[in-house]
Formats: C-alpha cells, structure tokens, sequence
C-alpha cells in the first residue's frame, strides 16, 4: 500500500491485486457487533520510534487518530510476573540480584542502545555473544528465553546478534495504535489510495506471474484472466514467490528457498471480567516454564474494554515451525490445551468467563535471520526484468513490523520509478 502510494503520486497507473476481500493483511483486524474499534488478529502495536509509520500517517493527514498509551509489559521469574519495560524496572528486577550480574546486563543493554554498528554483531549469534558479553546466568535468565520463544529449539542457536541489536535498539516502552485499531488505519489508507486513483482488486488472488518476450509486459494469471503490465511489485513471502514466478533464474530461486521463518499461532479470547489482576499488558513466558504458549496480551489493558462493549480481549499466542501440531489442532482442541493456564495468571479464571474466541494462523510469521544474513537477502529488483520483490524478510537489520514494511516499500517504489 506505502508503495502504491508513491508509485500513484509519481504519475503512474496502479492496480492493486488483493488475495483477501479486506486490505491490511498480517496487520488486519476484526470486529463483532458492539464493538466500536476491531480487534488485530495477530497482536499489533508501533513504537515510537516507527518514524516510517508515523511519517506515512502524517502525510496522510490521519496523525489526531495515532494514541500512544504507556501499558505494562512483565516477564516471568520464579513463578511471579515482574515489569521490565524500563531502567527502573530492571534496576527492581528481583531475578538479576544485586551484584555483578546487574551491572553487566546494564552496560550491555546500554551499549545496544547506543552502537549503530550492527554489521560488525551479525557474524556472531545471539546465543554466543550473549554469554561471553552478559555471562551464563544473566543471558540465561534474560534473553536465551526470548531467542527460544521467537525462534524455537531449532533456530535459537543460529539467530545472529544483529537481529537483537535492532529489538533493543528501535523499541520504546509507549506503544502505539490507530484510533479504531489496525484495520481502521488499513481502511482509511485504502480510500486515499482509491481517491489518488489506485485501482485495488478485492478477492483477486494472483497464482502465477511470467515474462512475455513478444510484448516485453509481465503477465499476471488471475481468476478474471490474464493481466499485463510493465512493473510488479510482488509482496508475499519468499516462498510464495517461488511457487508464483517459477521462471526466475534458478539461483534468485534458490536464495528465496534458503530463507528461514517461523510461523505463529495467536487465539484471541473475548472474557466477561479483566484477566491481569495487576492490569498488565504483555506478558513474556519463558517456555521452561512449561505454559503451553510463549505470550499473553491482554489487549484492553492497551485500549480500553469500552471500545469493545466492556468485553476483555486477550491473546495467546507463540511462535512456531509451520509443522508444529498447534498448526493442525482444532480451534476447540486448542483451546481446552491453553485455557487452564491462564489460571496461573489469575487465579480466580475459570472457562465460564470466555464468552468467545477465534484462532488465527499463518505459516510466514518471523523471518530467521541466520549468521551474517545481510549476505543472503534477496535483491527487490529481481532478475526478472520489471519483477520486484519486497517482504518481511528483507527488512533486516529490522525485526519485522508494519513500520519496516513502510520503509521497503517505498524504498521498491523508488526502484521501480528509476529510469
Ligand atoms: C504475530 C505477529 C505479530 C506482529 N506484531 C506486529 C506489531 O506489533 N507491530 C507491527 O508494526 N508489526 C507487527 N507484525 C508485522 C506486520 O504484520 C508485518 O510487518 C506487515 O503486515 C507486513 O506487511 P506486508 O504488506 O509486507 O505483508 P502482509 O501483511 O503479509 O501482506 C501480504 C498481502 O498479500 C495478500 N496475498 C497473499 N497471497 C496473495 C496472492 N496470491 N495474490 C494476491 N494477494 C495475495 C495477503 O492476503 C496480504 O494481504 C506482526 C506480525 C505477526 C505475524
């Protein structure tokens, strides 16, 4: 969408095809009667460094409807929840005592805030840098939980330090969100976008894209037919892609296969009464500690519940391999597996309070970003002449996010308008 803009605005024709019948994609939302905003599927937030985001939303004229509450994000220690969102908090933290331990992980943490050489951090993973930097117990306590949460026990070893370079060094703790939620911005973007004059083709998915050398057009096979055209931004995962284009050159295909990425799983549950007694926002678990999901957000301690006729909405969710059993589960079967562990959270939760749910699941989540990835990311103009390629996982040193998106869109659409 970012890109369709400036592609528009630079005095071009613009058709968007759109496999869904709603725009928003990853970032989209929904909404049940009386409710007033819509619910993300997948948990979404910006932060207030997401200049790109924010940049985009002002130009759009729709930055009053930006909010940036401050919610509560904790980590779990010794079966306790404890917040960690800020130098004080992690100064109080109980699991890093009071002695060596906290000066290292403050030094550390300080020095990833302020070094912008991450080049120099991807030949090394997380995992090793970690331990020598911060010691065993810190990287223990602190942050092999989260590689293992994101990446699972097959890639937590492998992810390169760049990847945690960016997390520390882009993040604030004020979140932000659109009033209305994700798909209201997703929406009101659309309508700009129709209203500059781009065409954007609803429940038109696009299953195979090729080179005609007759008319030099690219052909773009739909459910309507045939579409031509004389540049395509293709925004789908790298796997996606090789399935679409199966005539690109076999080493462009082969660099697109190599890519890792992990998938997730999210439930979003509706309860009559609030489930964080402390009115906590994110709640970060270790997998040792045996719940059988990675994180709990509860979403109305970020928005308020009035906007979704005083329902509570949580989310439980995790990251993981698309050949998981959570990937093949029923929505009652999973959620009779995570339901009694929210009693861990509050002790007083019973199933009687969940008046709804709804499961979502995507197999292209989390791009892995391996030891010195900057080598292995896909060029956006790819060798297909007039074919450009822009996705999550080209984003990097950046973690995923619609900010990242923003950016590499516009970066393509840039591209795409060279001469
Ligand atoms: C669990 C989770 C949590 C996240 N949390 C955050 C967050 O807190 N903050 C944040 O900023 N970002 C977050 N993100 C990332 C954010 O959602 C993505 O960065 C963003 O959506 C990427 O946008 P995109 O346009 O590149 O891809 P997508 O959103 O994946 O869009 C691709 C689009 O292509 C369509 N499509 C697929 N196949 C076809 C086809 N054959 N033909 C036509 N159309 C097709 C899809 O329907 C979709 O609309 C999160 C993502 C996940 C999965």
């Amino acid at each position: 969408m970012a890109a369709a803009w400036d592609l528009r605005r630079g005095g071009h024709q613009v058709v968007m095809y759109e496999s869904a019948d709603y725009v928003g994609g990853l970032a989209s939302g929904f909404k049940e009667p009386g409710w007033d905003w819509s619910v993300e599927k997948f948990y979404h937030h910006w932060f207030a460094s997401d200049k790109h985001m924010l940049g985009l939303i002002n130009e759009l004229g729709l930055s009053h409807k930006v909010r940036f509450p401050r919610p509560y994000t904790v980590v779990y220690h010794q079966g306790k929840f404890y917040p960690l969102d800020s130098v004080v908090k992690a100064i109080l933290f109980p699991g890093l005592g009071w002695g060596v331990d906290k000066i290292r992980f403050g030094l550390v943490g300080l020095y990833l805030r302020l070094t912008t050489n991450w080049k120099s951090l991807e030949r090394y993973t997380v995992d090793e840098w970690m331990r020598k930097w911060v010691g065993e117990r810190v990287y223990k306590l602190m942050w092999e939980p989260l590689v293992i949460g994101k990446f699972g026990e097959k890639y937590y070893k492998q992810v390169n330090m760049a990847w945690m370079w960016a997390r520390l060094h882009a993040r604030t703790t004020r979140l932000g969100t659109f009033e209305g939620g994700f798909q209201a911005f997703a929406d009101q973007f659309a309508e700009k976008l129709r209203a500059a004059g781009v065409r954007i083709e609803l429940s038109t998915p696009v299953t195979h894209i090729q080179r005609n050398p007759s008319t030099n057009l690219l052909e773009l096979a739909t459910a309507d037919g045939v579409q031509t055209a004389d540049k395509v931004l293709v925004t789908l995962s790298p796997g996606a892609v090789a399935k679409m284009v199966p005539s690109l050159p076999k080493e462009y295909l082969e660099g697109l296969l190599r890519l890792k990425s992990m998938g997730a799983v999210v439930m979003v549950l509706a309860l009559k009464q609030r489930l964080s007694q402390e009115g906590y926002y994110w709640y970060n678990i270790p997998k040792s500690a045996g719940f059988p999901f990675l994180a709990v957000v509860e979403h109305t301690n970020f928005v308020s519940p009035e906007h979704f006729g005083g329902d509570h909405i949580v989310y439980v969710g995790d990251y993981l391999e698309p050949e998981h059993e959570h990937f093949r589960l029923t929505h009652d079967e999973l959620l009779q597996k995570f339901a009694p562990s929210l009693k861990r959270l509050n002790p007083g939760f019973e199933m009687d309070w969940v008046k709804k749910t709804w499961l979502f699941r995507t197999t292209y989540a989390q791009p892995v970003p391996l030891v010195n990835h900057s080598q292995n990311i896909p060029a956006i103009q790819t060798p297909m002449q007039g074919l450009y390629f822009a996705s999550m996982s080209q984003v990097y040193p950046w973690d995923r996010g619609t900010n990242f998106a923003v950016e590499i869109g516009r970066r393509a659409a840039r591209l795409m308008m060279e001469k």
